[in-house]
């Protein structure tokens, strides 16, 4: 491959949550974070996540039952991401055009993120990142 797609920001459309507002996903396992495009507010990204975790995931006492933490508004971060489009493997020579990693990572709503990207990273989009 010798041109390199500057991959797409993420949009609401691409969420599977949204409560007052913010559109948000969570993107990895324990300890990584949920994910809003933008830039969000502390107060309503806090909110947002209370109701995701008392109605989808199920904790009667929201984020306070999963960690116990005295001050969640400062767990909100504001950052950058870039979505990955190809696979580890797209930069060797006998890659395959239709490499089915790629075609799963391109998929709608198979999104992927490198979430601690650099603003000036090609693709960068701003995003608020809350670590639960
Ligand atoms: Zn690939």
């Amino acid at each position: 491959m010798t041109t390199e797609t500057i991959p797409a920001p993420l949009t609401a459309d691409d969420m599977a949550f949204t409560y007052y507002g913010v559109h948000f996903d969570p993107i990895g396992e324990e300890g990584t974070p949920l994910l809003a495009p933008g830039r969000i507010g502390p107060r309503r990204m806090i909110a947002a996540a209370n109701r995701y975790m008392r109605e989808d995931v199920g904790e009667c006492r929201g984020l306070d039952s999963y960690r116990r933490h005295a001050r969640w508004l400062d767990e909100v971060q504001h950052g950058y991401a870039v979505r990955v489009i190809v696979c580890d493997d797209a930069r060797l020579a006998d890659h395959s055009a239709d490499c089915g990693a790629c075609a799963e990572l391109t998929r709608p709503h198979g999104w992927y993120v490198r979430w601690n990207a650099e603003a000036t990273d090609p693709g960068a989009f701003p995003v608020t990142l809350l670590h639960v």
